[in-house]
């Protein structure tokens, strides 16, 4: 049997970020960037106010204060997307919004609450520092400055910084698409009512969430039937236009498990068994030049070996450069077995109990428990060496709920 990091080994080989392209800052968000990005120019691109209030000569309100104020004519108005007004005479003022162009000769704002308020001339009870209240030109960001680093991972904070800088097409990696096709004789769409032996089919939608999770585009195929030729039909088209493809069901020791007859007769895939609990049974290879991952129908199994194979795999051709889960540790909440020889992935959900984080054990082992899956936050990785875990334990946990 192969262990799991070997196996993690051996679906991540030959596996590479997808080609760049051109993404809106629009379709942008989750993908990651294929070259550094430089500023086209410095922010702030201007010297401008941070306050609403009055732009001065700070030397001309040395010592203003409540009890002596200091009374300067207001030569004007300066709005956020005006052109900085003609040069501050010493002993004037002009009013000035937040984001307005500092005129040149004035280095100070004083903020409106310092004053009265008035247009014609102004009363200042306070006395600004040289300097203060101007965001200066370039204090952020030099120009031609490199301002992001490729493989950096692209959310709604560097959005900000790209669109900032001028840029409407970012240099990204292309968004991996991969086909998501079950198969079985027994499953029905959601929405249809089961017939006797028959069930839902969960997996294709469970896998294309977890796909579009992920950071790539899904499209969900199928379900396919247990026939062969029609499955061969369906792994032949996907592979001409997909960047991975994934299948669930038919790759364990039964007489109709079509996905492994099939690819077997195909050739490119290897079928092994994983040392874990769940999701033994595990396929990969490739469908002509298109990678492909095989995982079990059993909906936990299925789930399992998504987060553990197929998701660092999506997050590689992402582009991204952590391409796991973060890991947390947290205190076991009850006593459960795990199997010898296996790694086990728990299913568990994390609560905060006197700032501990607990985990507790959902669903028990079964694979098909959908009910303690759908509560899990966290996989609790058991090592292959131990079967018994007890209250109180440290577990070192896949943290579920968000992030790389
Ligand atoms: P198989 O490996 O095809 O024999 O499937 C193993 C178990 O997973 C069986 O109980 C199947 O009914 C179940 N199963 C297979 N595919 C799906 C699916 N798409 N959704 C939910 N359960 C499935
Ligand atoms: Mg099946």
């Amino acid at each position: 049997m192969r262990s799991v990091q070997e196996h993690q080994r051996v679906v991540l080989t030959d596996a590479s970020p997808l080609p760049a392209t051109t993404a809106s800052l629009l379709d942008a968000d989750g993908l990651v960037l294929a070259q550094p990005v430089t500023a086209a120019w410095p922010l702030p691109s201007f010297d401008n106010s941070s306050m609403d209030g009055y732009a001065v000569h700070a030397d001309d309100l040395a010592g203003a204060s409540p009890s002596s104020p200091v009374r300067l004519p207001v030569r004007g108005d300066i709005a956020a997307g005006q052109e900085a007004a003609e040069r501050l005479e010493p002993g004037t003022a002009v009013r000035i919004m937040t984001g307005a162009p500092v005129p040149d000769g004035a280095d100070a704002v004083v903020p409106v609450e310092w004053t009265d308020g008035s247009t014609g001339e102004v009363t200042i009870t306070g006395s600004p520092d040289p300097g203060a209240f101007i965001r200066r030109r370039g204090e952020d960001v030099a120009a031609g400055e490199v301002v992001i680093e490729a493989g950096t991972a692209i959310n709604a904070r560097v959005i900000a910084l790209l669109a900032a800088v001028g840029l409407a097409g970012i240099p990204v990696h292309r968004r991996p698409r991969v086909a998501v096709i079950s198969t079985g004789d027994e499953l029905v769409d959601p929405g249809v009512e089961p017939g006797p032996g028959q069930i839902v089919d969960s997996n294709s939608y469970m896998l294309t969430a977890a796909v579009r999770e992920a950071g790539a585009t899904a499209v969900r195929v199928g379900p396919v039937r247990d026939d062969e030729a029609a499955l061969e039909r369906v792994l032949e088209e996907e592979a001409e236009r997909s960047d991975l493809i994934l299948t669930s069901g038919g790759v364990s020791m039964g007489a109709y498990d079509t996905v492994k007859a099939v690819l077997t007769r195909m050739g490119g895939v290897e079928f092994v068994k994983v040392a874990m609990q769940p999701g033994m049974p595990q396929g990969s290879g490739l469908v002509g030049s298109t990678p492909i991952v095989t995982l079990p129908g059993n909906p936990v199994s299925s789930f399992v070996s998504f987060e553990v194979f197929v998701r660092p795999l999506i997050r590689r051709l992402l582009g991204h450069a952590h391409c796991e889960r973060p890991r947390l540790h947290a205190i076991c909440a009850r006593d459960f077995t795990s199997p010898a020889g296996k790694t086990q992935f728990a299913r568990v959900s994390l609560r905060l109990h006197d700032g501990l984080v607990l985990a507790e054990p959902e669903g028990g082992q079964g694979s098909h428990i959908i009910g303690g899956l759908a509560r899990a936050d966290g996989l609790a990785v058991i090592p292959e060496s131990v079967t018994h875990v007890a209250e109180r334990d440290e577990l070192v946990i896949i943290d579920l709920r968000g992030g790389a």
